[in-house]
């Protein structure tokens, strides 16, 4: 195999597989159970698990596996063999539609936030006949859903499903009010940009910081970082372009859409985006990315970082969600068109994207907060805290027209009025250059660039497509009353006029990382939510409890049992860094630094015996400032153990714990660093126990 078309999906059980190894009556029904989002009949699914099994045994497969997204983040895998013995002692090669439909793994050791308590242990996974299994090692993986008993979600994959569902719904109301009886689904697309580090293994595995955390705790800043700018778009080394070689070859044949790579600002840093897909696959597809990532980079002798902020002081690793809304048609909803009624809906749908990210600014935020992107949101690189949303000078001076009652242009001739002028052109290109906004339109899709790099794309979106069936509903609900045409533009007119009212504060075109906009942004009154800890409480407020329920994302049980898992796995991410400083600290740092200052003081006692005129005030200084700096670190390193110890005080509840970690850990951590980092850069390489930020990021 050679060509990129030959290896395209090459062990993916796709459409084209299916229609090849299927009866076609079979193809058929399976095709129409997808689009209805039906049960699958147990009779279809034996022999489509027939199929698949004799698919995969050819392309060398052994084991099948149900693979699923639990609340970790990253999917999860239980691997069975084909195999089923006979009474005879022989055995045979099979797999039942029932093995394909449900399996069941034992759910007790995956974060379900109290739901276990509640509810039984076990739970259950389903094939989500939407997504198609592949082969990855020699095992047939399926992707599914992860359920409890109870049918509660335990997963990122299910709520996904339902929330395209919701959007699905509500979209659908929208153009059939507009008259279109044509278009059966509306999907949401996502296109993932992923940037991550590349660094050399036998480096990596020097560092416990790395090892345990993903991320540096300590290190001085090197005398070349990004400052020039020269590793943007630049040439990409060998060893770096045989292990994007082989990462694309891979991703292809799992039918991933990888398509450009480029070096990133940071030195070592990378990225890959793909072509857009449904937004259940492009979820899907990036779980595979980084997990690929990762495999391909170990035979290299690299290590893939997914980390948000793997290096301080140099640019960390986020991800941009390209999204948008499109029909079965193939009909963009976010894309302007030609004529006014064209116009007139994508001004619905893009009022309906304006007035979601501003009434649920805060769900935006919870949806990429974690411990590691604390790091970068609010930092001189990332999008701010702040929530806001860029539209660019031409689209927004259209819509200020369009409130205002004025020709787009300035004069005051005659009304700009929806459905009936068509809007001016804007060209597409003058909108995707700023790249300080959190959330900007780019011409015909959106781009949430909040995200940190190892985050599943799962919960964003599930928030932006719930959050905007939620607005569509509304104004369906609203045009529903229309008596006829000329009341349906009069109702249209007045929703878009009123949401860029009543929304234009969440559009910002000026410099995010300003601190103008800080306190422009609290003038208008936007929320400036600076860590998890403060962003993850309004998950839970009534408000969104509500937004959930009525749509059928989350019930209030899934939603808290989220809320939980979220907030204890902050409190878990700086509990483990804590502990892995200390022991750098004590283990290596200060034992490194004894060893340094005794050499000091040998030279000093040698250098006294040769004679009195012999000059050791440089020694005599750097014994002294270092025994000084070590003294302060062993005090730190006692106060960060303290500050641990007093955790149980407030373990009671998840949120108090939260705080403290944040409050009374992480603050002591950073104190803790500053003097290790100011050791590092007054002792002889010779002795420093750690590779330097240096040797990770220019030696590859
Ligand atoms: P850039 O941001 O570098 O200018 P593009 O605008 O071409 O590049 O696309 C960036 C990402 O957005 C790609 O992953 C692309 O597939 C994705 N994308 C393009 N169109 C859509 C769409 N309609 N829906 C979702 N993602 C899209
Ligand atoms: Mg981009």
């Amino acid at each position: 195999m050679n060509t990129i078309s030959e290896l395209f999906g090459s062990l993916v059980f796709n459409d084209e597989t299916m229609k090849e190894r299927l009866p076609h009556d079979t193809y058929k029904s399976l095709h129409k159970t997808i689009e209805e989002g039906r049960d699958l009949d147990i009779n279809l699914a034996n022999i489509v698990a027939n199929a698949m099994k004799d698919w995969a045994v050819e392309k060398g497969a052994t084991h099948y596996t149900h693979w699923f997204q639990p609340m970790t983040g990253i999917t999860a895998e239980k691997h069975d063999s084909f195999i089923s013995p006979l009474k005879d002692g022989t055995a045979i090669v099979e797999f039942s539609g029932k093995e394909l439909i449900k399996g069941e793994p034992d759910a007790s050791s995956f974060p379900s936030g109290g739901l276990r308590v509640t509810f039984e242990a076990r739970g259950y996974t389903a094939w989500d006949p939407t997504s198609y299994a592949y082969i990855k090692d020699k095992s047939l993986f399926i992707p599914t859903i992860f359920c409890s008993y109870g049918g509660e979600a335990l997963d990122k994959k299910t709520p996904l499903l339902r929330s395209m569902d919701a959007l699905n719904n509500q979209a659908l109301r929208i153009l059939r009010l507009f008259g279109n009886l044509e278009v059966k689904r509306v999907i949401t697309t996502v296109g993932a940009e992923q940037e991550y580090f590349l660094i050399d293994k036998d480096l990596f595995n020097k560092r416990k910081d790395l090892f345990f955390c993903g991320r540096t705790l300590f290190g001085s800043k090197p005398p070349k970082g990004q400052e020039l700018d020269d590793h943007y778009f630049g040439a990409i080394k060998p060893r770096i372009a045989l292990f994007m070689n082989e990462l694309n070859e891979e991703l292809w044949k799992l039918g991933v859409l990888a398509k450009t790579e480029h070096n990133e600002v940071a030195p070592a840093q990378h990225e890959l985006a793909p072509i857009f897909s449904n937004t259940n696959i492009a979820t899907d597809h990036n779980q595979i990315t980084m997990e690929t990532m990762k495999r391909v980079a170990s035979r290299h002798g690299l290590v893939c970082l997914l980390h948000e902020k793997p290096f301080a002081g140099v640019n960390g690793s986020g991800k941009h969600n390209n999204w948008s809304i499109s029909t079965d048609t193939g009909t963009n909803l976010l894309e302007p068109g030609n004529s006014p009624y064209e116009n007139a809906q994508f001004l619905l749908f893009l009022s309906s994207v304006i007035k979601a990210v501003d009434e649920y600014q805060d769900l935006l935020r919870v949806s990429v907060a974690t411990a590691g992107n604390d790091h970068r949101l609010g930092a001189n690189e990332a999008p701010p805290a702040i929530v806001s949303m860029f539209l660019g000078e031409e689209l927004s001076s259209i819509l200020e027209s369009i409130e205002n009652d004025k020709v787009y242009g300035g004069h005051k001739k005659c009304e700009m009025e929806v459905g009936i002028n068509t809007l001016p052109h804007f060209p597409k290109d003058s909108t995707d250059r700023n790249r300080t906004s959190p959330f900007a339109f780019t011409g015909n899709k959106f781009e949430f660039r909040m995200l940190g790099s190892s985050l599943s794309i799962s919960g964003p979106n599930i928030i932006l497509n719930t959050i905007v069936a939620e607005e569509l509903k509304e104004y369906a609900d609203e045009l529903d009353k229309a008596k006829d045409q000329e009341d349906f533009n009069v109702i249209l007119n007045d929703i878009i006029k009123r949401t860029i009212k009543n929304h234009k504060r969440i559009i910002f075109n000026g410099d995010g990382y300003s601190e103008l906009w800080q306190k422009e942004a609290k003038k208008r009154g936007l929320l400036n939510l600076k860590t998890t800890v403060e962003a993850l409480p309004y998950f839970i407020s009534d408000k969104n409890i509500k937004l959930f329920a009525d749509h059928k994302i989350f019930t209030e049980t899934e939603l808290k049992s989220r809320y939980e898992i979220l907030i204890e796995a902050y409190s878990k991410a700086i509990n483990i860094e804590a502990l892995t400083m200390i022991d750098m600290v004590r283990k290596d740092i200060i034992p490194a630094v004894s060893n340094y200052t005794m050499k000091l003081s040998q030279t000093i006692n040698e250098k006294k015996k040769v004679g009195a005129e012999i000059a050791c005030d440089v020694e005599y200084e750097l014994l002294k400032k270092l025994s000084s700096l070590e003294s302060c670190m062993y005090k730190k390193v006692g106060d960060l153990d303290n500050a641990i110890i007093g955790v149980k005080d407030n373990s009671d509840n998840s949120l108090i714990c939260a705080k403290y970690y944040r409050d009374q850990v992480f603050s002591i951590m950073q104190e803790l660093r500053a003097i290790v980092d100011e050791v590092e850069t007054n002792i002889s390489s010779d002795v420093w126990p750690f590779p330097t930020y240096a040797d990770l990021l220019f030696k590859i």
